[in-house]
């Protein structure tokens, strides 16, 4: 019998660890190992504690508190009999909760909240590293890139570039020095998802990243991750440590011709550092600040060489393709969005956690079958996707599928992942306001329609919410988000207006009954 208690941040802010402590204790002198992994998805039902026998099944209790272990471990452990009535999810029997595991695809996560992040055996007992190994031993890179193209990958950071391009580019461009980056730099309000998938299954994003090494002809690898998340950073510094003792990271991996290394970089939190350019910036230790493109990393990235930048849930996605086959991939998802995404479901929702559904599904099928619905038990009223660049969905628009078509349609981005669901009882003109405020005081500087356009939407917002809003506000919100898009330099400037224009477009009414129904 193993004993798993779930230690990511979401576990440990809910107590995990002193049920983990406390098991220890518990557990002294019983036949019986006591382990932990990362996120097992259920943030809503932390701290959570698997119970799994071979023959029993597995079986989550949720909301753990210390007091219950000793009752677990008499009558389940010792006994043999599950509490039912405190288990959330278990593989033998349908619960209440079941449809959040069972309604979705899980590929990136599904040794997440499984295996033990500090221990490279646990990632090698669940096929670890056979990527790698398959791709050093039976494939070139040429090879490798073609088997991402035919997958349909595209970029999870939000941009949705496809994944085999970027690296065919990077292999391209001449020159010996080449370098591979994760972008962990996840800075949207509300999102997650990196965060989670690093601190749970470290080891699926070096192997991911050691497979674009060798794609692309690159040695070096950075992990550029923002310093607030310091038990990711610790489980990647074990991460790399363990991988350069067992041989799958360092010089001649696997007996081949391929070394590589990565090193972690620490960025100090600006969301402008997502941007690729900035990002490379920070990595070469200056001021994290866009530049203008040409050229391109994949020409000149960091220190002047070829570069690919992906993120960490692009990366996660590339063990399981190399191992399964690109074909075996596209299965899931859309004509143009294959595969799967992760979101971080927050806000307003019952089931709130850490969700990977096939491209394609529905907004209403995320909200209502994973997320079981509003927590408020209220009515939704919108959904935001994308956090600050991205837009705000209308509910009479909730049965759109999620893909990078379908998204962009509605005026919305697909985003790195987060998703905020709202109520009927939000303002939806200080949710603007919220995202603005986020988005101006992030902005570098660099160029004026974004430091002085912002400022400016952003006075006019706290006007309308302060009720002294002015007829014509809302046309002069619109073109100032109009020219701030047309002419900022670079993503975050040009995806600042996206929460005022869309829902001004959706909720015009609101900013409406603002400006001209003061009482
Ligand atoms: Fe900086 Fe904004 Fe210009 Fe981007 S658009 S370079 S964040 S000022």
């Amino acid at each position: 019998t193993v004993v798993n208690v779930g230690l990511a941040s979401c576990g440990i802010a809910a107590g995990a660890q002193k049920v983990y402590d406390t098991f220890k204790t518990a557990l002294e002198g019983l036949a019986v190992e006591l382990t932990f992994s990362g996120c097992m998805g259920m943030c809503y039902n932390e701290p959570l504690v698997e119970v799994r026998s071979l023959n029993g099944g597995r079986y989550i209790y949720g909301k753990v508190q210390p007091e219950q272990v000793a009752r677990i471990v008499q009558e389940h452990i010792q006994g043999g009999t599950p509490i039912m009535d405190w288990v959330v999810y278990s593989d033998r029997i349908k619960t209440p909760d079941a449809d959040f595991i069972d309604k979705q695809q899980r590929i990136i996560l599904k040794h997440c909240g499984v295996v033990n992040p500090e221990d490279i055996d646990s990632y090698l007992s669940v096929g670890g590293y056979k990527a790698i190994e398959k791709a050093l031993k039976s494939m070139t890179p040429e090879q490798v890139i073609e088997e991402i193209s035919r997958s349909g990958l595209r970029g999870r950071g939000g941009a949705g570039f496809p994944t085999g391009t970027k690296w065919s580019f990077a292999r391209k461009s001449p020159g010996r020095e080449k370098y591979v980056i994760c972008n962990a730099d996840e800075g949207d309000p509300g999102a997650f998802m990196d965060r989670s998938v690093l601190e749970s299954n470290p080891h699926s994003v070096l192997e991911g990243m050691l497979i674009a090494g060798y794609a692309m002809g690159a040695e070096n690898g950075y992990i550029y991750i923002r310093a607030e998340y310091p038990l990711a950073i610790k489980r990647l510094k074990i991460a790399i440590a363990q991988a350069l003792e067992k041989g799958y990271l360092g010089s001649h991996i696997l007996d081949s011709n391929f070394s590589f290394n990565i090193m972690i970089r620490e960025g100090a939190g600006a969301f402008v550092c997502g941007e690729e350019t900035a990002l490379i910036a920070s990595v070469e230790g200056k001021r994290g600040m866009p530049r203008i493109r040409p050229p391109f990393p994949a020409q000149s990235g960091v220190w002047g060489k070829p570069t690919s930048i992906n993120n960490v849930e692009t990366f996660a996605n590339v063990p399981w393709i190399i191992l399964n086959g690109g074909d075996s991939f596209s299965r899931f998802g859309t004509e143009n969005s294959k595969g799967t995404k992760v979101f971080a479901l927050a806000g307003s929702i019952a089931r709130g956690g850490l969700v990977e559904v096939p491209m394609g599904i529905t907004i209403n099928e995320i909200v209502y079958d994973v997320g079981g619905g509003l927590s408020s038990g209220r009515k939704l009223k919108a959904v935001q996707t994308g956090g600050p660049s991205g837009g705000c969905i209308p509910a009479s628009l909730a049965d759109t599928q999620v893909d990078y078509d379908s998204l962009k349609k509605i005026g919305a981005i697909m985003g790195s992942g987060g998703m905020l669901i709202m109520d009927d009882s939000t303002c939806m003109v200080d949710v603007a306001k919220f995202f603005l405020k986020f988005t101006k005081s992030e902005s570098c500087g660099k160029c004026t329609f974004c430091r002085v356009g912002t400022k400016q939407m952003l006075k006019v917002l706290e006007r309308i919410t302060n009720g002294e809003g002015r007829d014509g506000d809302i046309e002069l919100l619109e073109e100032l988000g109009q020219k701030i898009s047309a002419g900022a330099l670079c993503g975050l400037g040009q995806t600042v207006p996206n929460p005022v224009l869309t829902t001004i477009k959706y909720f015009r009414h609101e900013y409406e009954a603002h400006i001209f129904d003061k009482a």
